[in-house]
């Protein structure tokens, strides 16, 4: 059960007003507001053990270390890794995406194929167009229908031996989607292709089991699931993170460095090189600590009834037009109202203190595919409520009053 009240007091910033009225926060795809523990984290890392990682020996860089290390071992924990450096912390999804991109161009050659699906966000798109223009490989794309569902029957034909990499995301971000993972993973092992999933929408969903999933790489950024933002997570199985090669060269990467020959650390700190972001690696435990208190299966179904109530209300607005139906669909609602531009209905409500997201979310492609400038996206969490769905629906109504 979710105690709505308890949870919002958690949250600093829903106590807050914007433009004179009650914040209601409603663009948590793009990012999730953060609780008090995880702002403490940061402060409490600042205020009494800043220092130095995996260097010092003196007590406040071990203890700096410690506190950074166990966030490895919660996310391998949450994520059920086998091992616990096949955890690699990131500055988010963006950037683990392309330690992984970046790390195939020794791995494929001219002619061979990527597969993606239309649903993706930008960056799960443009680093492997790069890598393709690197190596001459193809990109292919899974189609979707107009629910926003993708087409397994197409993603079947477009499967051969040739096929080294499909990465497709978990949740898409623009439509809510839930995607088939278990069945395009399984498919993609049996032409001998590794399997990238985009964990940056799922992951404040529900909790993925890598192993289950047998995976071959998993990635979500912290800031989504109520960590702060510059701090990611590449989940990779052991045999493929040996064999990509090291993405950034630096301090703590190395094993031993002279000017003839370097050799490279071991996982997980082969890539990790550099001063990592310490106190947003701490607090991205402090989040995940928080989500599993409150529980994935009470935010999952709190959610699902906070979308299946918001979806019947909004579509009480004559000419309101909701993009994404899929049957399997998390928090998300993207729609138009006849043909009045996103943004206006984005700017009106705004200055009744309601936060959603406006224009393409990041995912061009899917929007050519509708016809569509973009949408409206209001994204839903366990701290939004009922009430917050009810004052969305007025605010929609007085637009579109004003816009038509
Ligand atoms: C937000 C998002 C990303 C990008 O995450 P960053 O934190 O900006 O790196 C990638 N894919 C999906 C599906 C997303 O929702």
């Amino acid at each position: 059960m979710i105690d709505i009240q308890k949870i919002r007091a958690d949250f600093p910033i829903l106590k807050t007003t914007v433009n004179g009225k009650p914040l209601v926060y409603l663009d948590n795809a793009a990012t999730s507001q953060k609780p008090q523990v995880v702002i403490d984290s940061i402060v409490n890392y600042y205020s009494t053990i800043n220092s130095n990682i995996h260097r010092g020996v003196h007590t406040l860089s071990q203890k700096a270390t410690d506190a950074y290390e166990e966030t490895r071992i919660k996310l391998q924990h949450h994520f059920n890794a086998n091992k616990n450096y096949e955890i690699i912390l990131t500055a988010g999804t963006t950037h683990s995406i392309n330690i992984v991109a970046t790390g195939f161009t020794s791995l494929l050659k001219k002619g061979d194929e990527i597969i993606v699906s239309t649903m993706e966000h930008h960056s799960n798109i443009v680093p492997w167009q790069m890598l393709c223009e690197r190596t001459g490989a193809i990109l292919k794309v899974i189609p979707m229908n107009f629910e926003g569902e993708l087409l397994m029957d197409a993603y079947d034909n477009l499967l051969s031996n040739k096929t080294k990499l499909v990465f497709v995301n978990h949740v898409s971000n623009a439509l809510g989607t839930i995607n088939p993972i278990k069945e395009i993973i399984d498919k993609a092992h049996q032409v001998g292709a590794a399997v990238l999933i985009d964990g940056a929408q799922s992951c404040p969903h529900l909790k993925p089991d890598v192993q289950a999933l047998d995976v071959d790489f998993y990635v979500a950024s912290a800031h989504k699931l109520c960590g702060p933002t510059g701090v990611g997570v590449l989940y990779g199985k052991e045999d493929w993170l040996n064999k990509l090669p090291p993405y950034q060269g630096g301090g703590e990467m190395i094993k031993q460095v002279t000017f003839e020959k370097t050799t490279y650390a071991d996982l997980p700190y082969k890539f990790e090189a550099g001063t990592p972001n310490i106190a947003g690696g701490i607090a991205f435990g402090a989040a995940i600590d928080y989500m599993n208190e409150i529980g994935f299966d009470n935010i999952a179904k709190y959610e699902d009834e906070l979308l299946n109530y918001a979806t019947k209300k909004l579509l009480q607005i004559e000419g309101l037009k909701i993009y994404g139906t899929a049957k399997n669909k998390t928090s998300v609602i993207s729609f138009n109202i006849g043909d009045i531009h996103p943004f206006d209905i984005g700017s009106i409500i705004d200055k009744l203190g309601i936060a959603v997201r406006t224009g393409h979310h990041c995912a061009q492609p899917i929007m050519a595919f509708y016809n569509i400038p973009g949408t409206v996206r209001a994204s839903f969490s366990f701290y939004n409520t009922f009430e917050e769905v009810d004052i969305l629906y007025d605010a929609l109504v007085r637009a579109k009053t004003m816009l038509s």
